[in-house]
């Protein structure tokens, strides 16, 4: 393995402890990753853009800063890739959508912000599916991606892009949006770990609206620590988001810290019967058990509990959230930004025409269907028995939760039924749609949930164990999922991306 192999590989912790150190600059850790992704991408494709010049010198303003002994946060100078549905200044952001293609944002989104006044090179945008619509990336409008633990399968979605540029050591940390499961359900598929915060705990300004009842932006990683350092740079109040929850956090890299002692007694998990027997392939609630197994050893107490209401999660969520996307998705009408289509010649030139034109040429096939079947359930005569009552199934889930709370501090489930399929393999919708099952009940009722690798499964794929707290105990999520991982990692004598080729690595040359 080359050095540079070799300094990719290492987690953003221990690059933090270097950069410290004064062992590597942000320059030379920076122009790594870069040539990670010049060799990755031809097989990989998790990048829409690359922001190299920026990122060396947001890299170099760090190493000057260090050089003149000034004291930086513990991420100054560790890289970081960024969904394309969350704004950057300067660097064109699509939401993998034609309707927004050469769109060059004036503004920073909030956790954008954060990143780089922390000192945080930002490599480049990742793919995802069109307006974070889908289970797969492969609703990008430009380009699928592919996972690096076998690239004839998807990363998952819509995050695929964030997930594979983690897993193939493109970058050490990405930044990606969780509306029922973007962020875990990809961090399954891929090996790597995935958040998504309580509702409100971090900034959705700047994060290109898709459901916003239940969007979430949040860290994904290769360990639990690593993601919750870059939660600890985002997370935090912001008056520029009505719904950001007021308070100090306390530090989420704490909470990881205080897991990898192995400790849980007195810590009570539920487990999610419904989400665990039919439905979810064999080896997937095999792997599940272990980390059951794992969490009784290290003293907690475990029991099954039953949600009947779990599993219908699904069924209101694809009427709120197409509701949501209907009406957050009205302002792509070809008239401020973005693309802009006229009708042919010989229909009349007017604004409805021009709009109607531009959004057939701009949304793609799975944005489409979201829309008609958001403005269905939010039609006159139908609001009260779809949106209506979806609303009143929700409210009933966020009290089975509320409820379930009380008796323990975590819940877990597999993150998702399956691991990673192949591209292409799923044509119709509502199959693809239930890739989330088991991810969507934490985005209806606001709850912190998380993904960690539960191992590998017969054909080679990882596999993802979910941990859900309670709203706004995400540093309870942390410290049993960092706990785990640390269990797992024993298991296996390694942590799970050992076991990766990377063929994009090893014909890196030394210099
Ligand atoms: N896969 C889910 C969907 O298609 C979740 C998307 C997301 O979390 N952004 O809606």
């Amino acid at each position: 393995m080359s050095q540079k192999s070799e300094l990719v590989t290492l987690t953003a912790e221990q690059m933090s402890a270097k950069l410290r150190s004064g062992e590597i600059s942000a320059r030379e850790l920076t122009q790594a990753e870069l040539d990670v992704i010049g060799a990755a991408e031809p097989s990989i494709q998790a990048f829409l853009a690359r922001s190299s010049e920026e990122a060396l010198a947001q890299a170099d303003a760090v190493d000057k800063r260090r050089a003149k002994g000034e004291e930086l946060p513990d991420l100054a100078g560790v890289p970081v890739a960024v969904k394309d549905m969350i704004v950057t200044k300067g660097i064109e952001t699509t939401a993998a959508s034609k309707i927004l293609k050469g769109w060059i944002p004036p503004y920073d989104a909030t956790v954008v912000a954060r990143m780089k006044r922390v000192g945080m090179p930002i490599l480049g945008k990742t793919n995802l599916d069109e307006f974070a619509q889908g289970s797969s990336t492969e609703n990008s409008a430009f380009h699928p991606t592919f996972n690096p633990w076998d690239t004839t399968r998807v990363p998952g979605g819509s995050g695929g892009g964030s997930a594979s540029a983690v897993a193939s050591f493109e970058s050490p940390l990405a930044l990606g949006t969780d509306t029922g499961g973007s962020i875990r359900q990809p961090a399954a598929f891929t090996g790597t770990v995935g958040v998504k915060p309580t509702y409100g705990h971090v900034s959705r300004y700047g994060a290109i609206a898709m459901a916003s009842s239940l969007d979430q932006v949040g860290p994904c990683a290769r360990t639990v620590t690593d993601a919750a350092m870059l939660y600890d740079v985002i997370a935090g109040y912001d008056d520029h988001d009505s719904t950001s929850l007021p308070g100090k956090l306390p530090s989420m890299a704490a909470a990881a810290v205080k897991g990898a002692r192995r400790d849980l007694k007195g810590l009570r998990i539920g487990i999610v019967k419904e989400a665990t027997g039919d439905g979810f392939e064999p080896e997937v609630n095999a792997s599940f058990n272990e980390g059951v197994e794992l969490l009784e050893g290290m003293g907690a107490e475990v029991k099954e509990m039953s949600f009947p209401n779990f599993l219908h999660g699904i069924r209101v969520y694809y009427v709120i959230m197409p509701a949501e996307v209907s009406s957050n998705l009205a302002r792509y009408d070809g008239m401020r930004y973005g693309l802009r289509v006229m009708p042919p010649a010989g229909v009349p030139q007017t604004a409805a025409n021009m709009m109607a034109c531009t959004r057939e040429a701009g949304f793609g096939p799975e944005v489409k269907r979201r829309i008609i079947l958001g403005t269905y359930a939010l039609s006159a005569g139908k609001y009260d028995e779809w949106y209506g009552k979806a609303q009143r199934v929700r409210t009933v889930m966020i009290q089975d939760f509320a409820k379930a709370f009380r008796d323990i501090d975590v819940l877990v489930c597999p993150t998702a039924p399956t691991s990673a399929f192949k591209l292409g393999e799923i044509q119709d919708p509502a199959t693809m749609y239930r890739n989330d099952i088991a991810t969507i009940p934490a985005n209806l009722a606001g709850l912190p949930a998380l993904s960690i690798p539960s191992g590998l499964d017969g054909s080679g794929m990882p596999t993802g164990f979910q941990i859900m707290a309670a709203q706004r105990h995400d540093d309870t999520a942390f410290t049993v999922a960092s706990a785990l991982e640390s269990a797992f990692t024993e298991k296996w004598g390694a942590p799970i991306w050992t076991k990766m080729k990377t063929p994009w690595l090893d014909s890196m040359p030394e210099e």
